[in-house]
C-alpha cells in the first residue's frame, strides 16, 4: 500500500539521497534523505498528538524549509494540510478554524497568546513553528519535538481520492472557500509540469514564492522534488538575494511583479540571467510589455501559465515552440478547455469571448463543507466553471480577459477590462492600468480607467488619446491617476478595492 503524494513525489530523490534538496541562506542545506527523515519525524509528532488519517493540519507560520517539510510530514501522517495566509488576523484565522475543524493547529511562536484561545474555541490542539536561527535557540514546541522525536515513520497508505490539502480561496467576493485537493490532483499536476517544462534532477529552482498558497506550495516545490531537483528556498522575494543566487539557479517561477521589479534593476541582463533555462510567471497576468522588455534586456522568453486554487495549473505555453505574451498558452496534457457563454453554458464557436470550463485529474473535488456552492460551479459532465473570461486563437492559445465579476455591463453593454487596459498601456507614458465598472446613474455602471503614469499626464490627455481607437461604449468616462495599483501577495490587482475607493465617481 502507499501513499500516493507523498511516495509519488519523494521517488526521485530516494534513489539520491545525498543529493541536496534544499539550499538555505542561513547556511544550511537539506538533502533528500533529510527529507525523509524530518518528515518522519513530523509524522511522528503528529500522530503523537492524536492526528488521525483524514485530520486536518491547519498552519499560519511564516515560510521555512521546516514548514514545507511539515506539509510533507502531514501527508505522510495521512493528514490534510491546511495553509494560511501569514497576513490573516485572529479574527479571519477563527473563521478557518471553527470552518475546517483541523486536530492541530501550528502558528508562529510570537502569535500563540493571540490565537490559543481560538485554537480552544474550534476544538484544535496548538504548537507553534518559528524560523531557525541556531542550534542554541527554540524554533517553537512543535520544533522541539521534533528534534527529539525518531526519523523512522511508517508512511500512512492513502489512496489516489484521498484528501491531501485544503487551501481556502482568497475571497475577494463573499466567503473564503475551502478547496479540497486529492493526492491525485496534486500528484497528476507535479508529473504533468514537470514533463511539460523539463524538470530534471540537474535543476536549481530559485524558490521565492510564499508557501501558503499554491504556486509557491504545489507548483514550485511539488514539481522540484518530482523530478529529485534542488530548491534555493529564500525566505522572500528580495532582488539582492535574487542576483546572489541567480548564477546557481536554472529556473524561477514568479508572479508578474518578481519580473516588474526585476527589470527595475539594472543588475538584470543578459550574464546575470545565462544560467537559466526557464522563468515562469503566473497567479496573475503578465503584461505582453513586460515579458518583451525581458526578452530585451535578458534574451529569455519569459513563459507564462495559467491556473486557480481549485484546479492546479491548466494551461501553459510550450517549453519547446513559440511562448506568446500575453497569452496563457495551451490546455496542460491531460487537462480539457472549453469556452461557454455565461448566460446558458454553451459552448461557443472558437475565438469567441465565454467563461473558462476545465476538467482533468489537476481538477478539485469540491469546496470543503459546501455542496450547494460546489454544485453551482461544476457542469453535469464534470467541468469546472472558473469565472475567468477568455478566449482560444486560431493556434490554441488561451487568452484570459478577466474574471467574470470584473465584467463592465455599460448601458447594457459588456466592456472587458482587458481590452480598454490594452489600449490605454499602449500610450505614451503609461506604465499600466486597471479599468473598471462603478455605478452610474444612467447606464447602470460606468467605465473608469485607473492609470499609473511615468510622466505627468492628464485626464484629458488619456480620454482624447483613446477617442479613436475604442467604441464609445468602452472609453473610460473618468480617468485617475494613482502611484500604483493596489496589490495582494501573489500579485493581483485588486479591482475590489479600486471599486470601493471610487464607487461615487460617477455617481453625480
Ligand atoms: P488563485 O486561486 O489565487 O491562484 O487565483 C486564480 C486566479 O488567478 C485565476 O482564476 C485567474 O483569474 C488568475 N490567474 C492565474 N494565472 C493567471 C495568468 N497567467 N493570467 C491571468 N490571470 C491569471
Amino acid at each position: 500500500m502507499t501513499n500516493t503524494l507523498f511516495d509519488g513525489l519523494a521517488a526521485a530523490g530516494r534513489k539520491t539521497p545525498e543529493r541536496r534538496f534544499a539550499l538555505l541562506p542561513d547556511g544550511r542545506h537539506f538533502t533528500y534523505q533529510d527529507v525523509e527523515d524530518v518528515s518522519g519525524r513530523f509524522a511522528n509528532v503528529l500522530t503523537g498528538l492524536g492526528l488521525q488519517p483524514g485530520d486536518r493540519v491547519a498552519v499560519q507560520v511564516e515560510k521555512s524549509i521546516e514548514a514545507l517539510i511539515l506539509y510533507l510530514g502531514t501527508v505522510r501522517a495521512g493528514g490534510v494540510f491546511l495553509p494560511l495566509n501569514t497576513a490573516y488576523t485572529p479574527a479571519e484565522i477563527e473563521y478557518f478554524l471553527t470552518d475546517a475543524r483541523p486536530r492541530i493547529f501550528v502558528c508562529d511562536p510570537k502569535k500563540r497568546d493571540a490565537l490559543e484561545p481560538v485554537a480552544q474555541k474550534a476544538g484544535a490542539v496548538i504548537e507553534t513553528l518559528g524560523v531557525w536561527h541556531s542550534p542554541d535557540e527554540s524554533a517553537g514546541s512543535l520544533s522541539d519535538k521534533t528534534l527529539a522525536a525518531e526519523t523512522g515513520f511508517e508512511t500512512v497508505a492513502r489512496t489516489p481520492e484521498d484528501l491531501a490539502a485544503i487551501l481556502y480561496t482568497s475571497g475577494t467576493t463573499g466567503r473564503s472557500k475551502g478547496a479540497m485537493l486529492s493526492h491525485a490532483n496534486l500528484l497528476s499536476n507535479a508529473e504533468v509540469l514537470r514533463d511539460t517544462w523539463g524538470f530534471t534532477a540537474q535543476d536549481e529552482l530559485l524558490h521565492c514564492l510564499p508557501i501558503f498558497h499554491t504556486h509557491g506550495l504545489f507548483v514550485a516545490s511539488n514539481t522540484a522534488m518530482i523530478a529529485g531537483a534542488g530548491l534555493i528556498f529564500l525566505p522572500k522575494f528580495d532582488p539582492d538575494a535574487v542576483f546572489h543566487y541567480l548564477p546557481q539557479a536554472t529556473s524561477m517561477m514568479g508572479v508578474p511583479t518578481f519580473y516588474t521589479r526585476l527589470l527595475a534593476d539594472e543588475r538584470l541582463n543578459r550574464d546575470s540571467t545565462a544560467h537559466m533555462r526557464l522563468f515562469t510567471s503566473g497567479s496573475a497576468p503578465l503584461l505582453a510589455e513586460t515579458h518583451r522588455a525581458f526578452e530585451a534586456r535578458t534574451g529569455q522568453r519569459i513563459l507564462e501559465r495559467y491556473g486557480m486554487t481549485e484546479t492546479n495549473m491548466n494551461t501553459s505555453n510550450p517549453y519547446e515552440g513559440e511562448r506568446r505574451a500575453g497569452t496563457v498558452g495551451f490546455p496542460l496534457k491531460g487537462t480539457e478547455i472549453r469556452i461557454t457563454d455565461p448566460e446558458t453554458g454553451a459552448t461557443l464557436p472558437q475565438g469567441e469571448i465565454g467563461v473558462i470550463e476545465v476538467k482533468g485529474p489537476n481538477v478539485f473535488s469540491g469546496y470543503w463543507q459546501m455542496p450547494e456552492k460546489t454544485r453551482a460551479e461544476f457542469r453535469e459532465d464534470g467541468f469546472f466553471i472558473t469565472g475567468d473570461l477568455g478566449f482560444v486563437d486560431t493556434d490554441g492559445y488561451v487568452t484570459i480577459v478577466g474574471r467574470g465579476k470584473d465584467l463592465v455591463i455599460t448601458g447594457g453593454y459588456n466592456v472587458y477590462p482587458k481590452e480598454v487596459e490594452l489600449v490605454i498601456d499602449e500610450l505614451d507614458g503609461v506604465v499600466e492600468s486597471a479599468v473598471i465598472g462603478v455605478p452610474h446613474p444612467d447606464f447602470g455602471e460606468g467605465v473608469v480607467g485607473v492609470v499609473v503614469a511615468q510622466r505627468k499626464m492628464t485626464e484629458d490627455e488619456v480620454v482624447a488619446a483613446l477617442r479613436d481607437k475604442l467604441a464609445r461604449f468602452k472609453q473610460p468616462k473618468r480617468v485617475v491617476f494613482v502611484d500604483e495599483l493596489p496589490r495582494n501577495t501573489m500579485g493581483k490587482v485588486q479591482k475590489n478595492v479600486l471599486r470601493d475607493k471610487y464607487a461615487d465617481l460617477l455617481s453625480s
